[in-house]
């Protein structure tokens, strides 16, 4: 990975420093913003020092403390963690790369579409490989701390598909139906219905792969990036009337229902219809926090793009600075504020489930799994070097 400046850890144990995946560019999109009151301390066993860290299973994750770490952490949530198997996650989700070109080939192929850095030789390329098999790994370590080593891996190249697709899309909305990942749906599509066998042996053996893992969370995997591939097929109609228009499309768009697909595979909690169904409300709260998480920290990066090269603006600080004539910096007070305001709503919503309804023990790992990826996602956010980088010291006002 391209690392510029790594942070040294204050002073984890030996043994977990191991583990560690390098930071760089920690990245306060809240830096010139008014403080907000931190209200209450919630989800306590997020708290790295807290004393119900040490009854959770942490075979497979390390609990990292973003204030030990030098990372700027506007949240509620008391820390994160980290999966352990990061190395392993890299070395597969370069393996798929490697597939994908022996398939794609380096030649430009109308229905394979790459990110066009991948066609150019030397720099370019290198830099967008490290920089997609980066961000696949570091979001699966630190969102799905809870995977064993062979599920890490298959998230992060789940990731890796997300990403290769969505830098294409982002480009150009009409090549939604013609990029790699679209190819593998295809194919995953035409074994669904047994539609002969498949000439592209490394997609299928890949998509087998998963499903034997899991045959029901490994298949729900697959269903939930497949639907969010079909759901970028639409990107042009964003609704931008009111902020609950905008997350209720910006929910489709992040691939909500990927993530939970993700979570439950991470974590291997199988839920039936019913025992998902009382967490509908705490997933719309999660969906929300994700959505205006991303667009806190992607807004610099996008709105630069956007007045830079015309590329489409998807973000909730533009929607709420347009519907309410504000300036970018009184957004993205109001998107700060949402976003705390949803922890405290998560908080709540999981206390009634517990106190009220009550959970069983796969339901309250369901909802642990989900607050993990949540402190996971603004960890991954801070320090995924993209948003920020060199130059997260300038603001667009
Ligand atoms: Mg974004």
């Amino acid at each position: 990975m391209m690392e510029s400046t790594t942070i040294t850890a204050q002073a984890p144990s030996a043994p977990l420093q191991e583990y560690l995946l390098p930071i760089s560019s920690p990245y306060d999109p809240t830096k010139n913003l008014s403080p907000v009151t931190i209200i209450a301390r919630s989800f306590a066993f997020l708290d790295p020092d807290g004393e119900k860290v040490g009854s959770r299973d942490l075979a497979n994750s390390i609990p990292i403390s973003p204030s030990l770490r030098r990372v700027p952490w506007p949240s509620n949530l008391p820390g994160c963690r980290q999966n352990k198997h990061w190395r392993i996650a890299e070395r597969m989700t370069r393996d798929l790369f490697e597939a994908i070109y022996k398939h794609a080939g380096q030649t430009r192929d109308a229905s394979n579409k790459l990110p066009l850095q991948l066609y150019e030789v030397g720099k370019q390329k290198i830099h967008k490989e490290a920089e997609l098999v980066g961000t696949a790994v570091k979001s699966t370590a630190y969102m799905f701390p809870d995977a064993s080593p062979a599920r890490a891996g298959m998230i992060a190249q789940s990731m890796l598909l997300v990403f290769l697709h969505d830098d294409v899309v982002e480009k150009s909305t009409r090549d939604a139906g013609s990029t790699i990942t679209n190819s593998f749906m295809t194919v995953w599509k035409q074994a669904q219905s047994n539609i002969g066998e498949s000439s592209q042996e490394y997609i299928h053996s890949l998509l087998t792969g998963i499903i034997k893992e899991d045959p029901i969370l490994g298949k729900k995997l697959l269903e939930g990036a497949f639907s969010w591939v079909d759901h970028t097929k639409e990107y042009e109609s964003v609704p931008t009337e009111s902020l609950r228009e905008y997350l209720d499309y910006r929910s489709r768009d992040i691939g909500a229902d990927l993530l939970l697909a993700q979570a439950a595979f991470a974590a291997d909690i199988s839920l039936s219809e019913a025992e998902k169904g009382i967490f509908d409300k705490f997933i719309g709260f999660f969906a929300d926090h994700i959505s205006l998480t991303n667009d806190i920290y992607s807004f610099e990066k996008e709105w630069n793009e956007h007045v830079s090269k015309g590329a489409f603006l998807v973000n909730a600080v533009d929607v709420v600075r347009r519907l309410h004539n504000i300036p970018v910096s009184a957004a993205k007070q109001f998107i700060c504020e949402e976003i705390l305001k949803l922890e405290q709503l998560l908080a709540f919503e999981i206390d009634h489930l517990k106190q009220d309804v009550g959970l069983n023990k796969a339901q309250e790992r369901f909802g642990e799994a989900l607050a993990l990826c949540l402190a996971g996602h603004i960890f991954y956010s801070a320090t995924n070097g993209r948003y920020g980088g060199a130059d997260s010291a300038t603001t667009v006002e």
